[in-house]
């Protein structure tokens, strides 16, 4: 057999088995060692962007004799990270002081995102959000895009140029805004739809509906929305809902007629199998059984929820309405686009509420579990054959202290926990993106 593009890296595999569910950690088989694999000394052999095998080293590579082989021995070779909420437009605006979500909005990330009205200034700003987000180890993401229609058209031209997948859209708003941020709801129908025909299923790249929420959308505009689910069902949603106080009492007086907040999207057939949902705090009971019902995607932040006072996602009662949850940067309220430290404040955020969350099921919930909840597993989030090899090189030995403290980890559960409450960008040696590695990509 002729192999044209193979290469084979040798190191320690770990990714979660096929099968495994959010519920498989929930009835505790955290402990079984069908969940995952971990091949100390492993094999992973990549052609063509994608998994070709993988295995025991000295066992597999006598398939490959004459393959080039790329040595990370003693360092983690696996599946790279999926942050379902984030913004492409706020790197701008991380770390700004002293303010809760709807005063954040207008004091800095309005303003900040004003920036994205120069074609230039905007391409500058996404090129370095994208290296700063691969540098971190993540390989598909669900993210906000800008408002205006050139702009997310370079916004796809530089996620195509790297084939990163990526589910984005333009981020669509016509009041509660500033001038420069609003569009009337039929232009950001006709920008989407515009986009929708360029970039939509091109490559690795999928479009997401996106009103940025209730509270800076008409009725129309949401309206809108539902009829672009329509016209093109396969579409993604993404959207915020209950992220904060304030915000919740908003969407009251500007919808009186609904239940609640998430009444509203559902009142325009936007609460369906491909919306993710970020924040997600202040559900009440009925919310949660519609989340469930129509099978939503949630998308937790913790670091942002953090970050800006909002509250605390609660972790267990989630669990017990769906197996759809995942994770969020949500840069720029968050402050880092590293999914270990989002990771590790999720962690945190059980703990505030004496819910321990263990190491595997959040590993899982930022890989093979969002890749499942987004409908993507039969492409993404494992090491199974013939799936694209998005995949990353974590060194435990990156920094003294993360190299000190893994020198003393009893097993695969404690090492996880240890990169996951210690790690960040430094701990990831390099990004793969379909099989190409992105550490010297401009
Ligand atoms: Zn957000």
């Amino acid at each position: 057999m002729e192999h044209n593009d193979l290469k084979i890296y040798k190191g320690n595999i770990f990714y979660f088995d096929e099968n495994v569910t959010l519920k498989d950690f929930t009835a505790g088989k955290e402990a079984s060692g069908t969940i995952y694999h971990y091949i100390e000394n492993g094999l992973l052999a990549v052609e063509n962007g994608k998994i070709l095998a993988v295995g025991d080293y000295n066992t597999c590579i006598k398939d490959y004799p004459d393959a080039q082989v790329i040595d990370y021995s003693g360092k983690m070779i696996t599946p790279g990270f999926i942050d379902t909420h984030l913004h492409v437009t706020q790197s701008g605006t991380v770390a700004a002081y002293g303010e809760k979500l709807l005063e954040w909005l207008n004091n800095y990330v309005f303003p900040c995102e004003s920036a994205y009205l120069d074609d230039d200034a905007a391409r500058t700003d996404i090129n370095f959000f994208l290296r700063e987000l691969i540098k971190n180890g993540t390989t598909t993401a669900v993210g906000y895009g800008p408002l205006t229609y050139s702009a997310t058209d370079i916004l796809f031209e530089e996620l195509s140029r790297r084939n990163i997948r990526f589910i984005t859209g333009n981020t669509m708003q016509d009041r509660n805004s500033p001038e420069y941020l609003t569009l009337p709801a039929k232009e950001n129908y006709e920008n989407a739809l515009k986009i929708i025909h360029k970039w939509h299923n091109k490559g690795r790249q999928s479009y997401a509906i996106t009103p940025r929420f209730a509270f800076s959308s008409t009725e129309e505009l949401l309206e809108l929305s539902k009829s672009l689910k329509t016209e093109y069902p396969d579409l993604y949603i993404q959207t915020h809902i209950d992220e904060n106080l304030a915000e919740i009492e908003g969407i009251k007086t500007l919808f009186p007629w609904s239940k609640n907040y998430l009444d509203v999207y559902d009142h325009f057939g936007l609460v369906t199998d491909k919306t993710v949902f970020g924040h997600c705090i202040y559900l009440t009971d009925e919310e949660y059984m519609v989340m469930r019902d129509r099978q939503a995607i949630i998308s937790s932040c913790p670091i942002s929820n953090n970050f800006l006072g909002s509250g605390l996602f609660n972790i267990k009662k989630m669990m017990q309405y769906t197996d759809r949850i995942t994770l969020g940067s949500d840069l720029g309220g968050g402050n880092t686009l590293s999914m270990l430290a989002v990771l590790d404040e999720f962690y945190k955020v059980g703990m505030l509420q004496d819910f321990k969350v263990y190491s595997m099921t959040r590993w899982f919930l930022c890989t093979l579990g969002a890749a499942k909840s987004l409908g993507l597993s039969d492409v993404i989030g494992s090491f199974k054959p013939g799936k694209e090899a998005d995949f990353i090189i974590i060194d435990p030995k990156a920094t003294e202290f993360v190299s000190y403290r893994t020198d003393r980890v009893n097993d695969i559960y404690e090492l996880l926990f240890v990169l996951m409450t210690l790690g960040d960008s430094n701990l990831i040696e390099d990004t793969y993106i379909y099989g190409k590695s992105m550490k010297n990509f401009v």
